[in-house]
């Protein structure tokens, strides 16, 4: 499927860093907008309805499978998480550069609906400070800390499959990198036409 907007895809095990870095992307980058997904976890302490998430409950996310509302949705952790088509699509058919923060399943189901999108992977730079990371965000029960740790395993198994990676150890390192895939993907042929027209009009270049 082609579209006029660039499509990336950040994938990362919890505590890696994804949602720290697409905010900072996000705030020096206006061209870019974040994909709010839904999610039938429970909010967290500072989340707010529209913001993070959609909160929904299990009935409405089956309803919204059943309609054909997501363009990829997956279970993570024991919850369910999916992608608004309408929200994803309309953006992209308008030109605008779209981000999404999900997990590596709905990574690589992304990619099979638009191979023209940009699958980015976050590392931590150790197991032990992946764990020390989920511990201070002091947001998750050790319970749930346990599962996402157990789970990263998994996850980071599947880094081979995306375009790029990122270690994230120095944060400022970490942002400069996922700022120069961003713009070296608007610098490929087509998006550079698109984004420049009166230029490739007057070299007369289609
Ligand atoms: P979330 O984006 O709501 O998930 O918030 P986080 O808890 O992930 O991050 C909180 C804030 O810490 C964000 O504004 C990040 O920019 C910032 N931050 C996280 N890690 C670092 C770091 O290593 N260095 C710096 N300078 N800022 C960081
Ligand atoms: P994710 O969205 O991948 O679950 P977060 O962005 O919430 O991860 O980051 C997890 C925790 O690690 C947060 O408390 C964040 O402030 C911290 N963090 C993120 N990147 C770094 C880094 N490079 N160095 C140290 N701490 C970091
Ligand atoms: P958290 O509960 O920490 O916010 O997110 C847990 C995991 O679910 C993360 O790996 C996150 O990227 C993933 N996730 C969030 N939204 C979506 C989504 O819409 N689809 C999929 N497949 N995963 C998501």
């Amino acid at each position: 499927m082609d579209y006029p907007g660039n499509l990336f895809v950040v994938a990362a095990p919890s505590g890696a860093g994804k949602s720290s870095l697409v905010k900072a992307l996000l705030e020096l980058d206006s061209h870019l907008v974040v994909s709010i997904s839904h999610t039938t976890r429970a909010p967290r302490g500072q989340e707010q309805e529209g913001r993070e998430y959609y909160f929904i409950d299990d009935a409405t996310f089956r309803e919204k499978i059943s309609r054909g509302d997501f363009l990829e949705h997956a279970e993570v952790h024991g919850n369910r998480y999916g992608t608004s088509r309408a929200e994803v699509e309309k953006r992209i058919a308008g030109g605008e550069d779209v981000i999404l923060e999900i997990d590596y399943q709905g990574a690589l189901q992304i990619k099979q609906i638009f191979p023209n999108a940009v699958l980015i992977f976050i590392l931590p730079p150790s197991w032990d400070e992946l764990a020390q990371r989920l511990t201070r965000r002091g947001e998750d029960h050790p319970e749930v800390i346990a599962e996402r740790l157990k789970n990263a395993r998994i996850e980071v198994a599947q880094a081979r499959h995306f375009d790029f990676v990122i270690i994230n150890a120095l944060f400022e390192t970490a942002l400069f990198d996922l700022k120069a895939i961003v713009h070296s993907q608007r610098l490929k042929y087509a998006a550079l036409r698109r984004s420049k027209p009166s230029v490739f009009a007057a070299l007369n270049l289609d």
